[in-house]
């Protein structure tokens, strides 16, 4: 394999960090050519001290000077703000974009990469949950090839190897069921922020994080599994296996399921998708059989996790109101973690942007930013009163 030149987008998250950890391991096959973070300037200094990439990004402008004077005499390009951040992405210096940008905020970025034909791999499922459509049509045209990072999503992407002409029945997306497993809403409406980021099985960031102990998480990620394999809602099913071995499942229309399998670490899907279509050998802890060990399986909480119910119903409705429900959730969650809603009102606030925001069947881009702008005032408007 030839060394790939990679470009991080959101290099001091935790995809971003784990996937220096990854070009660390193998610096005979990767080398970091951009990083970009929004506001962390001290980690951002740090890994472009360690890593001398050709280009850092800061998104945040008043942290430029600062990361622009540490990196002095350094064979090192230092850029700032949000357009700069889209530049970048169209340029030709690097072969393969992480997305690993939170949000919204990641959707431009990924899509100058993609009409730059660029290979991607996709943790920032936010950008396929709002212009999926835009996304995978685009990734077409511009030879673009998208390779899930998200663990459900490289489980099934792994599950289709090989496996071109034979149509999917359906696929099972596995979900831990999150820090809050079993309770209620009598628990849940008392819920604080530091409880619902400790999940159980997987260290993310604080919106992911989140996003699991809601189960909105796994509502974003049906939506990103629908535009990543082309699959109508009825084909996408959630169960619950709480203990995060089986990443996913795709089931043929023989009746035959495959499942993709091993102990939560988001370092395999980063380093398969970096490598892909290679395997790469690695020292990663291994689940064993040595000892009688149970995985179980559950249906999940719709009516107590009824983020993942609204979730279901926009992938069905389509147009723009994944768009709405995107933008409502991330007005949720961080008012959540900065403690000025509740767990259970994060719910209802997006339950009410997805009433108000005028319903477009058939989005342009501008659309899709026009509608995220409307449902993020009409959402914080609501936490304001
Ligand atoms: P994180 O919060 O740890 O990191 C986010 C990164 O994005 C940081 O580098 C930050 O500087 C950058 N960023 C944040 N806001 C930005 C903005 N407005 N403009 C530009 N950059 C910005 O998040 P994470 O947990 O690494 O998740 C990143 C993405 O990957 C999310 O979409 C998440 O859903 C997805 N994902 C993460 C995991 C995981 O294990 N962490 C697993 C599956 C999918
Ligand atoms: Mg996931």
């Amino acid at each position: 394999m030839k060394q790939k030149r990679i470009a991080i987008f959101g290099s001091t998250g935790s995809i971003g960090k784990q996937t220096l950890e990854v070009i660390a391991a193998h610096p005979e096959l990767f080398v970091a050519e951009i990083l970009t973070a929004q506001s962390n300037d001290s980690l951002l200094i740090e890994q472009a001290l360690q890593f001398l990439p050709n280009i850092v990004v800061i998104g945040d402008l008043t942290k430029y000077a600062n990361v622009k004077k540490a990196l002095e005499g350094k064979p090192i390009k230092v850029f700032a703000g949000v357009e700069a951040l889209e530049q970048v992405a169209a340029m030709d210096c690097y072969d393969f974009m992480m997305a690993g940008i939170v949000g919204f905020a990641g959707l431009k970025p990924t899509l100058n990469a993609v009409e730059n034909g660029k290979a991607i791999g996709l943790a920032n499922k936010e950008t396929l949950v709002v212009a999926g459509d835009i996304v995978m049509r685009k990734a077409k045209e511009f030879k673009a090839a998208i390779i899930p990072v998200d663990s459900e999503h490289s489980a099934i992407f792994q599950c289709l190897v090989g496996e071109d002409s034979n149509p999917i029945e359906k696929i099972i997306l596995t979900a831990s069921g999150g820090p809050f497993l079993g309770k209620k809403p009598n628990f849940l409406v008392n819920v604080k922020r530091d409880h619902a980021l400790q999940h159980p099985n997987w260290s993310m960031g604080a919106k992911i994080s989140i996003d699991s102990a809601t189960l909105m998480n796994k509502g974003l990620e049906m939506i990103e599994a629908k535009w990543l394999f082309n699959l109508a809602p009825h084909q996408i099913k959630v169960v619950v296996h709480s203990q995060s071995i089986i990443h996913s499942m795709v089931q043929f229309e023989d009746g035959s399921i495959k499942a993709q399998m091993g102990l939560p670490d988001m370092k395999l899907p980063i380093q398969y998708a970096m490598a892909f279509p290679q395997r790469l050998k690695n020292n990663f802890p291994r689940y064993l059989f040595d000892k009688p060990n149970q995985l179980n399986f559950d249906e999940p909480d719709l009516r107590t996790f009824r983020n993942l119910y609204l979730a279901t119903e926009a992938l069905r409705k389509g147009g723009n109101t994944p768009c709405v429900l995107n933008a409502a959730n991330e007005i949720a969650v961080y008012a959540f973690l900065r403690n000025r809603i509740g767990f259970l009102d994060m719910t209802e606030l997006i339950e009410k942007t997805l009433e108000k925001i005028e319903y477009i069947a058939d989005p342009s881009l501008d659309d899709y930013f026009e509608t995220d702008g409307e449902a993020r005032n009409f959402a914080a408007s609501l936490i304001q009163l």
